[in-house]
């Protein structure tokens, strides 16, 4: 198992499998920054057969988990191949926006995919459309939700709470799944990227979320490295990821693989490692693991512990995934 210089293990990858979306949020891509933005052509994104042999390689250093992500991943076509060809003892999860989850749920099931994570920052439509820049409905993403449910996959339910916007999401959220296996987890306004206009005001912190709902009782993790503070109310289950009031560095052990092939130690880092340069000359798993075990073993990120402290420009969200 590899370390990092804080002592923490490499336990699961987050795959960004293209840098595309169909919505365009206001905290991630906003439209005028992306309207004319250089999205990356086919040939620069890693194939299925090149990320599974990433994936394999790092299985013998520890990793557990494998998370779809980007950009929008049920864009990325023939997706359901690609999680077929995943080492199938790891725990395999995606997190996607849900626009087109009620076309591809059974599939992705039926894949080995275990885990959705469904972003949804409004139940009702105005604050959905102007929170996602978008003309689609929140019925799309519950529909969506639903079939999921049905299919067999554990889901769960991703709110961004942002100051102006959507903090009535808290309540009007929490109720929607009442009653049902779904976890929901309202998530902090981070300022990853550069160009989502971050402003600490905007923040709506854990504790304010939690003093708008009541009879909340803390319970414990289900693992070292969780990102959601868990609770539970009545017999429903609700999580803040805080990661601005609360950061989570200390038991990080999350790392990122851009659709390009380049591995990010930190979801704020400017930078990468290229991986692809050595992937395209042929590398063997051990060579890949080799390359993975000297970036993991010199990093010493803590970005959200140190906030605020003189960054250089961060890579987006949508680039790297979320
Ligand atoms: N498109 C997919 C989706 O939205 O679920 C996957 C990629 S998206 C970048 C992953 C997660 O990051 C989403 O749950 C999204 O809400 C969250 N996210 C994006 N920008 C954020 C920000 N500025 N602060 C907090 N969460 C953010
Ligand atoms: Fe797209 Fe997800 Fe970013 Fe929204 S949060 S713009 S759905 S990548
Ligand atoms: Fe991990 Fe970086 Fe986020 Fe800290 S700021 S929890 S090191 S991704």
């Amino acid at each position: 198992m590899v370390r990092d210089l804080r002592n923490r293990p490499l336990r699961d990858l987050r795959i960004s499998l293209t840098d595309r979306c169909n919505m365009r949020c206001r905290y991630c891509m906003p439209r005028e920054h992306f309207e004319n933005h250089d999205f990356l052509d086919k040939q620069e994104i890693l194939s299925y057969e090149e990320l599974t042999l990433v994936v394999e390689s790092l299985v013998p250093l520890g990793l557990a988990k494998v998370r779809l992500t980007g950009g929008e991943p049920l864009l990325r076509r023939d997706v359901c191949d690609f999680i077929k060809m995943l080492p199938q003892e790891l725990d395999i999860a995606m997190t996607t926006n849900g626009l087109l989850l009620e076309k591809y749920a059974h599939d992705l099931a039926l894949s080995g995919l275990n885990r959705v994570t469904v972003s949804l920052d409004a139940i009702d439509i105005e604050t959905f459309q102007a929170m996602g820049d978008t003309k689609d409905t929140p019925e799309t993403v519950l529909r969506g939700i639903e079939t999921a449910r049905k299919a067999g996959l554990s889901v769960k339910v991703n709110c961004v709470v942002r100051a102006g916007y959507n903090e009535h999401s808290v309540e009007k959220i929490t109720e929607r799944f009442i009653g049902t296996d779904v976890v929901v987890r309202f998530i902090e306004f981070m300022d990853v990227g550069e160009t989502n206009s971050w402003q600490d005001q905007e923040v709506i912190t854990g504790q304010m979320m939690r003093s708008m709902l009541d009879n909340l009782v803390k319970i414990e993790p289900t693992y070292v490295g969780e990102v959601a503070n868990r609770y539970q109310r009545g017999k429903q289950e609700i999580g803040f990821i805080e990661s601005v009031s609360k950061p989570f560095c200390g038991d990080c052990n999350r790392a990122r693989l851009s659709a390009d092939g380049s591995l990010y130690t930190c979801l704020f880092a400017s930078k990468g490692n290229d991986l692809k340069g050595i992937i395209r000359m042929d590398a063997t798993k051990k060579q890949i693991a080799n390359a993975v075990r000297t970036i993991w073993s010199s990093r010493d990120d803590a970005y959200s512990e140190n906030r605020g402290s003189g960054e250089t420009e961060k890579v987006e969200m949508s680039f790297i995934g979320g």
